[in-house]
């Protein structure tokens, strides 16, 4: 039997050392066009395993939690044109344990 009930039970699994730094952002503008952050995390980003993307209605903002991204590059897929995205500087970032 599985020992692992849920995503969250495996994440658990995960170690991250996080950077001071984010190594995820989100443009203000694109083409010209101002980004709306409320419907990008709402119809695209909620697609992040790790729940990086959440929005924050009292602050009317986006918040980006890098410390918990899992490098899998799916948001970089899913919003090409409004993530800014790199690896984490060397030495950061999250380490996986297998089985
Ligand atoms: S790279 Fe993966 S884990 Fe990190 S923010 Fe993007 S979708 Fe989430």
């Amino acid at each position: 039997m599985n020992k692992f009930k849920t995503m969250e039970d495996k994440l658990g699994l995960d170690k991250f050392k996080p950077s001071h730094e984010t190594h995820l952002k989100i443009k203000k503008e694109v083409k010209g066009n101002k980004v709306d952050e409320k419907k990008l995390v709402e119809e695209v980003l909620f697609i992040c395993p790790a729940k990086v993307y959440t929005y924050d209605e009292n602050k009317g903002q986006a918040i980006v939690s890098f410390e918990n991204c899992l490098e899998c590059g799916t948001c970089r897929v899913a919003a090409p044109d409004e993530i800014e995205w790199e690896y984490p500087t060397g030495g950061f970032g999250v380490t996986y344990k297998y089985g």
